[in-house]
């Protein structure tokens, strides 16, 4: 947009680009600054519900594994008491399988490994020595011991939760313990698989050597997970929130909790496009909303910068046309109704009246003779114009002063100037309203008589040589003046031709004897 547009803008244009400028660019900072804050909101929202939520888990699982450590302590002294019965055993391992539901199977080994009872039986493993991380924990620590996840004897991914057997002088017998299959339906699925929803949150469970303990896709159960800053929380044993990758690329918000038993950490956590979709629709009913009141104001701007540049855009019309007298009127009729434009137009309507006065007065100084105030030759032809074209009939009267280069000689030349208006002054002084005078030359006059005839023009004209023959001219003394007279149309239909004969007649006096008229 060059200079030269920018000031040919006008005013109302120029209040509604501002305005609407301005209401755009506050309802579009509004809607950035609450668009921020509510995705700010939604992010630690979610975060802190995953990090609840994980904590609820991790203690629900902590006391899972208390009480399935508790059902193992109940069945190993009740063992105990008849450990090298193998029915007995069989029967016990049986019950904790489907009393307790928290295990896939159950095994009970004795202080070398060896295996007495499995339930189901159908594992084949009595009489095998067991030699897996989780019985050789077992067997070593002859402690209750939660295992790490590894690959037990039959093949499948499992932990092992064991308690030792003692019998009642407190010597070391065994071991029962209770597996879980962490790819098969457990009581771990159970616990913690209810947590996966379609908007792509889901939860998961890592030891403390970074291997998935659960995960809801099967297959990356038992494998590790590395550069993962969340992992890396969890390992130290921190709990918390936070926003991480996960290993598709996806920004996740995730929070984690430990459980205290096994030093595992569980992670729920949701993607951060799924808890920010909600907020692209929040933002446009926003938007929709606010779009009948935009209108409004819109109408409104709309209106008022009509108002406001009303009166301006009126007086600058005038100011365009100020030599044209019926422009004061138009601008009396602005309606100015706020300071600034009332002020302008006080003083345009001031300008405007001196400026036509001063236009009449240059256009009477056009038109006067400035020696006798009598009108010039320009008077003369806008008078005969205007007449002829409304056919108004007029009769011309041609004066001259008689002898004037001898008054002029004899008086001088100031003297000669006195006569002249003096003479001016008798010429108005038995004129009626509508006649004209003019000096169309040296000592030379015309008077236009409109409607006059040549008999009322003879009248006039012997008037007034009586006045001037009897006027005081004091310096100069006794003036006689000579007429010839002339009528439109009836002298003759050309007006040129009328002026002509007026002369000719004022000749022809002349040539009479002076102090006469002559008509034609
Ligand atoms: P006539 O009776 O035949 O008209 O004789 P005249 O002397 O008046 O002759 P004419 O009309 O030819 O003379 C015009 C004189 O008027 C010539 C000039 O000296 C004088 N004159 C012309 N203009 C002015 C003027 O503005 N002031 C004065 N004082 N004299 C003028
Ligand atoms: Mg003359
Ligand atoms: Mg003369």
């Amino acid at each position: 947009m060059n200079l030269q547009s920018v000031t040919k803008m006008d005013l109302r244009r120029l209040i509604l680009v501002l305005t609407l400028a301005s209401a755009l660019i506050s309802l579009a900072n509004t809607l950035y600054a609450s668009y921020q804050v509510q995705r700010q909101q939604l992010i630690d929202a979610t975060l802190e519900s995953n990090h609840a939520y994980a904590t609820k888990l991790a203690a629900s699982t902590d006391d899972f594994f208390a009480s399935a450590m508790q059902q193992l302590g109940y069945g190993a002294k009740v063992m105990a008491k008849d450990f090298s019965d193998r029915h007995f055993l069989n029967a016990e391992a049986e019950r904790l399988l489907l009393q307790t539901d928290s295990f896939n199977s159950i095994v009970i080994i004795d202080g070398k490994g060896e295996v007495l009872s499995t339930s189901p039986q159908s594992l084949n493993l009595v009489g095998q020595v067991l030699e897996t991380p989780g019985a050789m924990a077992s067997i070593t620590s002859r402690k209750p011991v939660i295992s790490e996840p590894y690959i037990s004897a039959v093949g499948n991914l499992i932990i092992f939760i064991s308690h030792p057997v003692f019998d009642a002088r407190g010597r070391y017998l065994g071991a029962i313990s209770g597996s879980i299959y962490l790819k098969r339906k457990s009581i771990l699925n159970r616990l913690l698989g209810s947590h996966y929803y379609e908007d792509g949150s889901y939860l998961y469970v890592v030891d403390q050597k970074r291997r998935l303990i659960y995960h809801p896709v099967v297959d990356r159960v038992g494998t590790t997970v590395a550069g993962n800053t969340v992992i890396d929380d969890v390992i130290a044993g921190i709990a918390g929130k936070k926003q991480v990758q996960n290993s598709m690329g996806t920004e996740m918000l995730a929070g984690y909790s430990i459980i205290p038993a096994t030093g595992w950490g569980i992670v729920a956590q949701r993607p951060k496009s799924a808890t920010l979709a909600s907020l692209d629709t929040l933002t446009l009913g926003v938007l929709k909303n606010s779009l009948p009141v935009m209108a409004i104001s819109l109408l409104i701007i709309l209106w008022c910068a009509r108002m406001i540049s009303k009166p301006l855009k009126q007086l600058a019309n005038g100011a365009r046309t100020m030599d044209n007298p019926l422009t004061a009127q138009q601008i009396q009729g602005v309606k100015s109704w706020y300071f600034e434009s009332a002020e302008l137009k006080k003083a345009m309507l001031l300008g405007i009246g001196l400026l036509q006065k001063n236009i009449h007065k240059l256009r009477q100084d056009v038109q006067t003779d400035p020696l006798t105030g009598l009108g010039n030759r320009r008077t003369l032809e806008q008078c005969l114009q205007n007449w002829e074209q409304d056919e108004t009939p007029f009769s011309v009267i041609s004066v001259d002063v008689d002898f004037f280069k001898l008054i002029n000689d004899s008086y001088g030349h100031d003297a000669g100037d006195l006569v002249l208006k003096k003479l001016a002054q008798h010429m108005r002084d038995c004129a009626r309203a509508d006649d004209v005078f003019c000096r169309v030359g040296g000592e030379e006059f015309l008077i236009l008589l409109p409607k006059a005839d040549q008999q009322e023009a003879l009248q006039v004209a012997q008037r007034l040589r009586q006045q001037i023959e009897h006027a005081d001219m004091s310096p100069v003394g006794r003036v006689t003046i000579s007429l010839g007279i002339a009528s439109w149309p009836a002298s003759s239909h050309d007006v040129a031709q009328v002026l002509k004969q007026a002369d000719q007649m004022l000749y022809l006096a002349k040539r009479n004897g002076r102090n006469r008229v002559e008509m034609g």
